[in-house]
């Protein structure tokens, strides 16, 4: 078969699952051939195995059927950064990239050194920070698969940054004084949401923090004198806003910030 052809059947197969059916063919065949995209497009005459047509066509009804674009390529993109992902870590998500603005922000406000990143998946947030701001940057995480998909991508962008297992602040707790800012994209989806069948393969322990989605907030600052000082911004669901106010006012200052659709997505408290 042509490269021509095979393109025009899988965008077919994959019109029903994705508006952008004749991107992600694209993307799948770059994945299958090993070309560039613009490699493809000018090989688009040549004849391609047997195998390989059988392998892109299968991708691509594995993406109709709700399976995550990025776990088959093996790419995302943040912040302008090209990632490493695969099926076992988050997916990071655009909204997530105003989360490193608000910190580059207050790392310039605050003359802050030292960051830590809680929760860090594919480490995209973390290595958004180190490459633009001069911190020392440390990044935690309970999954370890996530941790070695972190670790991949601070060496592609050759930035140092602390890799931790652990929940919560327990990775942190020897050097826990030096720590002037803590960044988050927790879990916060609640256990009894429907979620998308792509967001449906992504880890749940990514995803879900109990039946409001704020347990894992209420567990972060379950001990609030270890975080005296400090600056924490983290990103939340939009309608958990009077859910955290009630949770976190008393412990400091307490504001909230938009994402690029207009809806109310991250808080900073800043800690008595
Ligand atoms: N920061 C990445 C991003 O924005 O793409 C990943 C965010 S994902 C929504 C949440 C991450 O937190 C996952 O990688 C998950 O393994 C991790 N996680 C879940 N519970 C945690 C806990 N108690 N302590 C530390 N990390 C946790
Ligand atoms: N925004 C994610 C979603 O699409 C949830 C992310 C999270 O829990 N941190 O469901």
């Amino acid at each position: 078969m042509k490269l021509r052809d095979l393109y025009t059947k899988i965008k077919d197969i994959l019109k029903e699952a994705s508006e952008s059916s004749g991107s992600e063919a694209l993307s799948i065949l770059s994945k299958v051939t090993g070309r560039s995209r613009e490699g493809l497009l000018m090989d688009f005459e040549e004849e391609v195995s047997e195998a390989q047509s059988q392998l892109a066509i299968s991708l691509a009804r594995k993406r109709a059927s709700g399976y995550p674009l990025q776990y088959i390529t093996e790419k995302c993109y943040f912040y302008g950064l090209e990632l490493y992902v695969c099926e076992g870590v988050f997916i990071p998500r655009m909204e997530t990239e105003v989360l490193v603005d608000l910190s580059l922000q207050v790392i310039e406000e605050k003359n802050i050194e030292l960051v830590a990143d809680v929760g860090t998946g594919t480490g995209c947030i973390a290595i958004a920070i180190a490459l633009n701001s001069q911190c020392e940057v440390f990044a935690t995480d309970i999954s370890e698969k996530a941790l070695r998909v972190a670790k991949k991508n601070a060496e592609k962008y050759q930035v140092q940054i602390g890799l931790l297992k652990g929940p919560y602040l327990e990775p942190l707790l020897h050097f826990l004084d030096r720590v002037q800012l803590i960044v988050s994209n927790p879990p916060y989806v609640s256990t009894l949401a429907q979620l998308p069948p792509d967001v449906q393969k992504e880890p749940s322990e990514a995803l879900f923090a109990g039946e409001d989605g704020l347990d894992f907030y209420r567990n972060f600052f379950s001990v609030p004198s270890l975080l005296r000082g400090k600056t924490i911004i983290m990103e939340m669901s939009p309608e958990q806003e009077s859910g955290l106010r009630e949770l976190l006012q008393s412990l400091g200052t307490l504001s909230f910030f938009k994402d690029q659709f207009n809806r109310t997505r991250f808080f900073k408290l800043e800690m008595e």
